[in-house]
C-alpha cells in the first residue's frame, strides 16, 4: 500500500495525538503541513525556525518513533520553514532519523569529524549576557584560548533547566574549533555517554572506547546527573576524567543541580569537581530578559511592539526556554492564523503557557502592593484625594498598571476611579518625568518594580 505525504501524516498524527496533551497538540502538530513524501523521507513545513527548533528537542522521538511504525526503518524527516507567505522557503533543515535512530558504531565517532556533536546554532554571538550568566560565561570565554590549562580546569556549570547550559558549553567548544580547528572536541551528554559504555561493555570493547575519549582535548559531558546511581559508568568516567585531567585537556561539565546536591555520584568524584571553578546560571532579571526576547525576535525576522516585549518580559520570568516558547507560539499565530502581535495576543498565549490562570499581574494586584507600599489604602488610591502622596501612589499605580498589563488605558482610568483616557496619559508621564529629574524617585519606582515583579508566579509549561 503506498500512501501519499498527506495519507502518511495524518496517521502519524493519529498517533501522536494519543502521546501528547491536547495543548501541546494544537500548539505544536497541528501547525505543521505535511508538503511531499520523496522515497521514505517525510517534509513537513513549519511556521520557523522556532517552531523546528522546539520539534527537534522537545517531540523529536515521538517523531522519529511514528515515522519508523509508517516509513519503516529508514525512514526520514525534513522540514521547511516559511516566512510571510506561505511559498516562501528560507530555510530548509534536513534532519536524517536514520542517522540519529541506526545505532551508531560508536568508532565511527570517532573516525568522523571530532567536534560533529557541537551544536554549530549555539555561540557566544547569541548568547546574551547578564548578571544571571556573567562568570559562566565569562570562564567560558577565558578557556577558548587556553583549554585544559586554565584555573577552569574542570569547568563546572550548573542550573535549572533552560537557562542556557547546553547553549554555553557548547558556544564554548564552538569558540575553542574556531580559534584551533584542529582541536578534538567531544561534546556528548550524559545519556549518550552511558549508552556508549553499556553498548561496549556488552560487547566487550570497553577498553577501545575508553581509549578513543582519551583522545580528545576538550571533554564536554552535559547533563552529569543523569549519572546519579550509575556505579558502573562513574567509575569509568572517574578514569577517563583523570586521564584527561592529568595531561591538563579541558574537562566541561553541566549539571541541573550544584556538585553538592547530587546525590547517588560518588565522592571522589563530586570531590574533583572541586578541583576547577562550580558556577552556576540564574535565572535571569527583567533587563536580561528583554534583551533575550529583542535579540531573538530580530533574529527571527519577528517584529514586535515595545509594549509586547515589556509585557513578555515582565510576566514571564521562568527560564529562556519560556520566552522563547512564547516567542514561537506568537509567531505560530502571527503566520499560520493571520493573526496581529498585540498585548491581547500575547496575553492569551502567555496564559495558554501557564498552568497557572494567577500568574499574571493584574491591576489589582499592583494596587495592593502600591497600597502596601506607601501604606495607603487601597479606597483612597482610587479615590478622589488630591493629597501629594496619594496622587503620587495613585499615578505610580496606573503607570504600573500601563507598564506590566495588558489592559487599555480606557480599562486602566476605569479601575483607579474612573479616571479619563487623559488622566491615564498624563499620570504615565507625570512618572516618566519625575523618574528622569528625581533620583530619589527613580529609585522608589525601581523598588516598587522589584516588588511587583517578584510577586508573580512564574509560568510553567
Ligand atoms: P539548559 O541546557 O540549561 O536546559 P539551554 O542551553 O538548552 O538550557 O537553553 C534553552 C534555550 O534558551 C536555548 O534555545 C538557548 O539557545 C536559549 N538561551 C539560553 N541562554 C541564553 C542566552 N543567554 N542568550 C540567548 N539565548 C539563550
Ligand atoms: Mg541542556
Amino acid at each position: 500500500m503506498n500512501l501519499n505525504h498527506k495519507e502518511i501524516w495524518a496517521k502519524c498524527l493519529l498517533e501522536i495525538k494519543k502521546n501528547v496533551d491536547e495543548r501541546a497538540f494544537n500548539t505544536w502538530f497541528k501547525p505543521i503541513k505535511p508538503v511531499m513524501l520523496s522515497g521514505k523521507t517525510l517534509t513537513i513545513q513549519v511556521p520557523n525556525k522556532f517552531f523546528y527548533e522546539w520539534l527537534e528537542e522537545k517531540y523529536i522521538n515521538l517523531l522519529g518513533s511514528v515515522l519508523f511504525k509508517h516509513l519503516g526503518k529508514d525512514a526520514g524527516l525534513q522540514y521547511q520553514i516559511v516566512v510571510n507567505d506561505h511559498k516562501d522557503i528560507v530555510g530548509n533543515y534536513e534532519k536524517s532519523l536514520d542517522k540519529k535512530y541506526k545505532e551508531k558504531n560508536y568508532f565511527n565517532i570517532f573516525d568522523a569529524e571530532f567536534n560533529y556533536q557541537l551544536n554549530p546554532n549555539y555561540t557566544f554571538e547569541n548568547f546574551i549576557e547578564g548578571p544571571c550568566n556573567q562568570l559562566a560565561r565569562n570562564a567560558a570565554l577565558s578557556i577558548v584560548k587556553n583549554p585544559g590549562k586554565t584555573a577552569f580546569n574542570p569547568l563546572i556549570i550548573y542550573g535549572g533547566v533552560g537557562l542556557g547550559k547546553t547553549h554555553l558549553v557548547n558556544a564554548l567548544g564552538n569558540e575553542i574549533k574556531n580559534h584551533n580547528p584542529g582541536a578534538k572536541i567531544i561534546y556528548t551528554n550524559t545519556e549518550r555517554f552511558t549508552n556508549q559504555i553499556i553498548k561496549a561493555l556488552r560487547e566487550s570493547v570497553i577498553y577501545d572506547l575508553v581509549n578513543s575519549f582519551q583522545l580528545v582535548d576538550t571533554f564536554i559531558i552535559d547533563d552529569i546527573q543523569f549519572l546519579e546511581g550509575r556505579t558502573k559508568t562513574q567509575e569509568i568516567f572517574f578514569n577517563i576524567f583523570n586521564f584527561l585531567h592529568q595531561r591538563d585537556k579541558q574537562l566541561v561539565i553541566t549539571s541541573d543541580k550544584s556538585p553538592k546536591d547530587l546525590k547517588g555520584i560518588q565522592e571522589r568524584l563530586i570531590s574533583r569537581f572541586k578541583w576547577g571553578l562550580v558556577t552556576d546560571l540564574k535565572k535571569p532579571n527583567l533587563e536580561t530578559r528583554v534583551k533575550i526576547i529583542e535579540s531573538k525576535a530580530q533574529r527571527n525576522h519577528l517584529q514586535l511592539p515595545d509594549d509586547v516585549i515589556n509585557y513578555i518580559g515582565y510576566n514571564v520570568k521562568g527560564s529562556i526556554r519560556d520566552l522563547e516558547g512564547v516567542l514561537v507560539s506568537l509567531s505560530a499565530n502571527m503566520m499560520l492564523n493571520d493573526k496581529k502581535i498585540d498585548l491581547k495576543l500575547t496575553s492569551e498565549v502567555i496564559d495558554n503557557f501557564s498552568h497557572n490562570v494567577d500568574k499574571e499581574i493584574n491591576i489589582e494586584n499592583i494596587q495592593k502592593i502600591i497600597s502596601d507600599f506607601f501604606n495607603i489604602p487601597i479606597e483612597q488610591i482610587t479615590g478622589k484625594s488630591r493629597k501629594r502622596n496619594i496622587v503620587i501612589a495613585r499615578q505610580l499605580g496606573i503607570y504600573f498598571s500601563k507598564q506590566m498589563t495588558s489592559y487599555s488605558l480606557k480599562q486602566i482610568g476605569s479601575q483607579f476611579g474612573n479616571r479619563d483616557h487623559a488622566t491615564v496619559l498624563h499620570s504615565i508621564k507625570t512618572v516618566n518625568n519625575l523618574m528622569d529629574t528625581d533620583t530619589l524617585f527613580a529609585e522608589t519606582v525601581a523598588k516598587l518594580e522589584h516588588k511587583l515583579e517578584n510577586s508573580l508566579i512564574k509560568p510553567v509549561y
